[in-house]
C-alpha cells in the first residue's frame, strides 16, 4: 500500500476524554474514529488489526471442531422473556420496538438466539456435542462507555456456544476452550492468565477470564509469584465461606468437644467448612479490610497451658506463620488464652479494645486454642472463625499472592442446564427420554484485544505492533520523494517485497522527512526501510520499532534482510 493513496487520517492531538494509550494512539494513529458514545468505526489499518485477530481466533476455534455461523444482530424480546433475562439484564440491555410496536433487543450475547438455532433440531444424543460460534457485533448500553474499543456499548465479541448430553462432556469442552483461548492468547504474544472468576450475569457455575496483565486494567486480579494460581479479587474473596459463631456463652455445653485432633473434627465441632491457618490469612492480608482483621495467637495462662495450647495450634497445623510475618503483612496480631478448664475465652490483647470475651471450644484437658479467629471491629462482633481449606486458596503453592491489573479478554462458562430448561430445548438420551442440553458458553473479545494489543506494547512516541497483529511489515520512508534514485530505489524494493508476498507500505507522500517518521513512530509498524543520502553510496536504513535501534545495510541486502 501507498501512504499516499492510505486512508490513515493522523493527528497530533489526542481525543480530549481519551485517558489510555491505546485509546489516543489508535485514534491518534488513524486506526479508529468515534461517531459517538461508545461507538467507533474500524478505518483501514484498524480493519487489518481486527481481522488479523479474528483470523487468529478462528483458526484456533475451527481446530477444535466448532462451527462458525452468524446470529442477527437484533433478536425478539420474547427469547429473553423465555430465558428470564429480559428483566434482569438491567440497562445494559438495548430493546427497542419495531413499526408494530413487537419487542427486541439489540444482542449483548447470543445465550437465547442460539438456543432457539438448535431447539427442535437437534434431537437425539447420537447429534452432540456441537459447538457453534459467531464473531459479530454486540451492543451493550455501557453505564460508562471508555477507553476507546477496550470498553464500547458496540464491540465486536467471537461468541460460542457448545450444547451437550452430560456434565462430563459439558466439562471436557470446558477444558478444549482453555486451551484454545491458551493457544489464542499465545499466538497473539500477549503475557495473561486464566484465572477464577465470578459467573455474572451469564449464570452457571464454573467460570475462567483471561486476563491480560496490564498496567491500565479495570480488574484486578491476584496472582501468586510462584505458581500458576490465579483468580479474579471477586472470586477470590469469595473463595473463604465465612461463618459466625453464635454468642456461646449462652450454651457452653456445647462447648465440652470430643477430641479435636484433625482439622476436620475442629470444623465439624463449629460447623464450619474449615478454618483458615494463619498462613492463609497472611496470604489472604493483601485483599482483605486489614481494619477488620485480627489474627489471634494463642496465649496461656500458664506456661504449661501455654505449652498444650500451642501444640495443640500445631497438631492442627493453625499456628503456621509467625508473629513477625502477621505484622510485615500489615495485620494487627491480637493474643487469646484459655481462662478455664471447661472453656476458653478469647481475649484481645491489644490497646485497640479491651476485649469482650468468646469462648470458642477446647475440652477440659487437651486444646485449648481452636483456630485462628478474625474480630470485626467495624460491627463489633467476634470471631467470625472464618473459612477455607487450603484448598480453596486453591491450586495455589503457598508462594507469596499479589495484587495485579488485568484486562478481561476472555470468559468461558459451564452453563450447565439453566438455559435448555428455561426456554425447553430437549434431547432424547441413550434411555429414550428428553432431557434439557448441557450447555457451555465461550467469549473473546475480538475488538477489544485491538486495543489491549497497545496497552501492552507502546511507548511515548506510538503504537508497537507485533508481527502478528501489525497492520503492515513495514515501512519504507523515501527520505525524500523529489530525489528520482530514492523514489526509484523504494519503488523497486517494495515491488520485490510485495512479490513475496510481505504486507508493506510505502511513504511516498511528498513531506518532510521528520513528519514521516513521526507518522511511522506513531503507527508501530515492526520495521521501518529508510532511503536517504546514503542511497548514494549504496546503504539504506532498517529500523526497529521496539528499541528504534538502527541497522545501516547494503542496498542490496535490504531484501535478504527483512524476508
Ligand atoms: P467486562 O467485565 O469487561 O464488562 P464482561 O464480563 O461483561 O466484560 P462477557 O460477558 O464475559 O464480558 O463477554 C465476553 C468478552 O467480551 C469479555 O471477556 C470482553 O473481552 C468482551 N467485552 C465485554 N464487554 C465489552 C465492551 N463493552 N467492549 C469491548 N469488549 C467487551
Ligand atoms: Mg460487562
Ligand atoms: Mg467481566
Ligand atoms: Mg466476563
Amino acid at each position: 500500500m501507498k501512504f499516499s493513496k492510505l486512508y490513515a487520517p493522523t493527528t497530533k492531538d489526542a481525543p480530549k476524554d481519551a485517558t489510555l494509550p491505546s485509546h489516543q494512539f489508535l485514534v491518534r494513529a488513524g486506526f479508529i474514529s468515534q461517531v459517538g458514545s461508545g461507538l467507533y468505526n474500524f478505518l483501514p489499518m484498524g480493519k487489518i488489526v481486527l481481522d488479523k485477530i479474528r483470523t487468529i481466533v478462528k483458526e484456533e476455534m475451527d481446530a477444535t471442531g466448532a462451527q462458525e455461523i452468524q446470529m442477527g444482530v437484533v433478536s425478539p424480546a420474547e427469547l429473553w422473556k423465555q430465558s428470564g433475562r429480559y428483566d434482569v439484564f438491567g440497562k445494559e440491555l438495548c430493546r427497542i420496538k419495531d413499526r408494530k410496536e413487537n419487542e427486541f433487543v439489540l444482542g449483548p450475547t447470543h445465550e437465547e438466539v442460539v438456543v432457539d438455532v438448535v431447539r427442535n433440531r437437534i434431537n437425539s444424543y447420537k447429534q452432540l456435542p456441537l459447538h457453534l460460534y459467531q464473531i459479530t457485533t454486540k451492543f451493550r448500553d455501557e453505564a460508562r462507555p471508555r477507553f476507546g474499543l477496550l470498553r464500547g456499548r458496540e464491540f465486536i465479541m467471537k461468541d460460542g456456544y457448545s450444547f451437550h448430553e452430560d456434565e462430563a462432556s459439558m466439562k471436557a469442552e470446558f477444558e478444549v476452550m482453555e486451551q484454545t483461548y491458551t493457544n489464542i492468547f499465545n499466538r497473539l504474544g500477549l503475557d495473561f492468565r486464566a484465572v477464577e472468576a465470578d459467573s455474572g450475569a451469564i449464570g452457571g457455575s464454573g467460570s475462567k477470564e483471561f486476563m491480560v496483565l496490564a498496567q491500565n486494567g479495570e480488574d484486578d486480579i491476584v496472582v501468586c509469584e510462584q505458581c500458576s494460581y490465579a483468580a479474579n479479587i471477586e472470586a477470590a474473596k469469595r473463595a473463604p465461606k465465612i461463618t459466625t459463631l453464635e454468642a456461646p456463652e449462652a450454651n457452653l455445653s456445647k462447648f465440652k468437644t470430643p477430641d479435636m485432633k484433625t482439622i476436620e473434627d475442629v470444623c465439624n465441632f463449629f460447623k464450619v467448612d474449615a478454618f483458615y491457618s494463619i498462613k492463609a490469612v497472611v496470604k489472604k492480608a493483601i485483599y482483605i479490610d486489614k481494619e477488620e482483621v485480627v489474627v489471634f495467637f494463642v496465649r496461656g495462662n500458664d506456661e504449661l497451658q501455654e505449652t498444650k495450647a500451642q501444640n495443640a495450634c500445631a497438631a492442627l497445623d493453625l499456628v503456621d506463620a509467625s508473629l513477625e510475618e502477621v505484622e510485615r503483612a500489615g495485620l494487627k496480631a491480637g493474643f487469646i488464652g484459655p481462662v478455664g478448664l471447661e472453656c476458653v475465652k478469647f481475649y484481645i490483647d491489644l490497646e485497640l479494645k479491651e476485649a469482650k470475651s468468646l469462648i470458642c471450644g477446647a475440652n477440659e484437658t487437651d486444646y485449648h486454642m481452636v483456630g485462628v479467629g478474625m474480630f470485626n471491629f467495624k460491627e463489633e462482633r467476634y470471631a467470625d472463625l472464618v473459612a477455607v481449606k487450603e484448598g480453596d486458596i486453591c491450586a495455589c503453592c503457598g508462594g507469596r499472592l499479589g495484587i495485579t491489573k488485568g484486562i478481561e479478554v476472555g470468559h468461558i462458562f459451564q452453563l450447565g442446564q439453566k438455559y435448555a430448561k428455561a426456554m425447553g430445548a430437549t434431547f432424547l438420551d441413550k434411555n429414550g427420554k428428553a432431557q434439557p442440553f448441557y450447555m457451555g458458553c465461550y467469549g473473546v473479545g475480538v475488538s477489544r484485544l485491538v486495543a489491549v494489543m497497545i496497552e501492552a506494547s507502546h511507548d511515548e512516541k506510538g503504537c508497537i505492533w507485533n508481527k502478528q497483529t501489525a497492520p503492515y511489515l513495514l515501512d519504507i520512508i523515501v527520505s525524500n520523494s523529489k530525489d528520482e534514485a530514492q523514489s526509484a530505489y523504494a519503488e523497486e524494493i517494495y515491488s520485490a517485497l510485495k512479490q513475496e508476498r510481505l504486507s508493506v507500505l510505502l511513504d511516498d507522500r511528498n513531506e518532510r522527512f521528520g513528519f514521516k517518521m513521526k507518522d511511522y513512530e506513531l503507527i508501530g509498524l515492526p520495521y521501518a526501510l529508510i532511503v536517504g543520502k546514503e542511497l548514494e553510496e549504496g546503504f539504506v536504513e532498517i529500523v526497529e520499532r521496539k528499541s528504534l535501534e538502527k541497522t545501516v545495510v547494503k542496498k542490496e541486502e535490504a531484501l535478504a534482510r527483512l524476508q
